[in-house]
């Protein structure tokens, strides 16, 4: 791949908006509704005893929407959604609470659940803007409430309130970016491989099933290519494993240079590598490799004083000719790759014709290169 940042981890933080995962989320989501809706009805009950029965249904109303919402959650696809529209509702609704007449002061303590809430449902960027609005209206209207009680502690219970709310965003703030981060760097290592840089098996194999679905949809062909070093054993044995580490970096800077921006490099291990060609006829396919492997053969690898030069045998499977699934490209891209070392190394390998039953890849003795 020509980015740092393999395909995959795009997909993986995906799933990972906030500090939750979408099943958590799903969850958390889930029993916020079930205590607002149980909230709601025995506050409801309250209202009746306070004289205010019209409050009361209204309350009884949203309780009965917020616990039917509780199974709709359980499946929706649009759980985003679900979301905004309950964070929206609560936060309007602890203002609206604050703005009674005979508010009690403890209900500003809700405009510091804002940020909490909208953080660990959102994530770092939308829990930010959904909250802070909310968080400044909830201060204007602190301040109107303090000015109407007219007491000379006014302005100190403003500061308190302020200045513990706009701590409260800056860490929650500070701490969501801190966990992304690391969250990013976490998934990079696991997906890459250290000493090259490239995807690391686990990664490629997963962009290679990727691959086989997008193409399944689109209908365009690739080339799965699996590459191993000719006797890499013996630059080892010669002049050192670290040596070894040299080549092994600079064949894979070698790869990914040459490779579109659509295609992909992982190493599968030790000396092997594989490749996955986008949007190629099995022609065009059979010349990028055949070029990689000039290119390799043609390159002075130096180390310290020394001019290491390699060469590299290569095997191509085409998708769907050759087989629809990964492990059925791996098993012919391998037996290609090994007809080309039994021939004498440095060549590249592929079928010649759609092999008719994919799982039983026609024989080496069928092969072009
Ligand atoms: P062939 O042409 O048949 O592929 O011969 P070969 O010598 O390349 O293959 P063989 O499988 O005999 O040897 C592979 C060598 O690759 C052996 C192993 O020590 C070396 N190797 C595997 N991983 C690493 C690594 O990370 N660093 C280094 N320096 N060597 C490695
Ligand atoms: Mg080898
Ligand atoms: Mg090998």
């Amino acid at each position: 791949m020509n980015t740092p940042e393999h395909p995959d981890l795009g997909v993986a933080l995906e799933h990972s908006r906030s500090g939750l995962r979408d099943g958590h989320r799903r969850s958390l989501t889930r029993l916020l509704f079930l205590v607002t809706g149980l909230s709601l009805a025995v506050f409801g009950v309250l209202q009746v005893f306070n004289g205010f029965p019209r409050i009361a249904l209204v309350e009884w109303a949203i309780s009965g929407l917020l616990l039917a919402g509780v199974s709709r959650l359980r499946t929706t696809r649009r759980l985003q959604a679900w979301i905004y529209v309950y964070l929206t509702a609560l936060f309007a609704f602890f203002l609206a609470i604050m703005l009674f007449p005979d508010a009690s002061i403890s209900a500003f303590a809700w405009v510091l659940m804002m940020p909490v809430l909208a953080y660990l449902l959102l994530g770092k960027r939308e829990g930010l803007w959904l909250s802070l609005p909310f968080m400044l209206a909830g201060a204007v209207v602190y301040l109107i409430y303090l000015g109407r009680l007219g007491s000379a502690h006014a302005l100190i219970d403003l500061l308190n309130m302020v200045l513990c709310g706009a701590l409260m965003l800056v860490f929650m703030h500070h701490y969501e970016a801190r966990r992304e981060e690391a969250e990013h760097r976490l998934v990079a290592m696991a997906q890459t491989d250290n000493l090259t840089g490239l995807a690391n098996r686990a990664s490629f194999q997963s962009t290679l099933n990727r691959t086989i679905a997008e193409c399944d949809r689109s209908g365009t062909g690739f080339a799965l290519v699996m590459m191993d070093i000719d006797h890499f054993k013996l630059v080892n044995d010669t002049l050192g494993h670290e040596a070894g580490d040299h080549v092994l970096a600079q064949i894979g800077r070698c790869l990914s240079d040459r490779l579109r921006a659509t295609d992909s490099v992982g190493r599968l291990g030790g000396e092997e590598f594989g490749l996955i060609l986008r949007d190629v006829q099995p022609a065009v396919a059979f010349e990028l490799t055949d070029e990689l492997r000039q290119r390799i053969a043609g390159q002075d690898l130096r180390y310290g004083d020394v001019d290491i030069r390699v060469t590299a045998s290569f095997g191509i499977a085409h998708w769907p000719e050759h087989g629809r699934d990964a492990a059925t490209l791996f098993r012919v891209a391998d037996r290609c790759l090994y007809a080309g070392k039994h021939e004498g190394r440095n060549q590249v390998r592929g079928l010649v014709a759609a092999a008719p039953d994919p799982v039983t890849p026609k024989a080496p003795a069928g092969e072009a290169g």
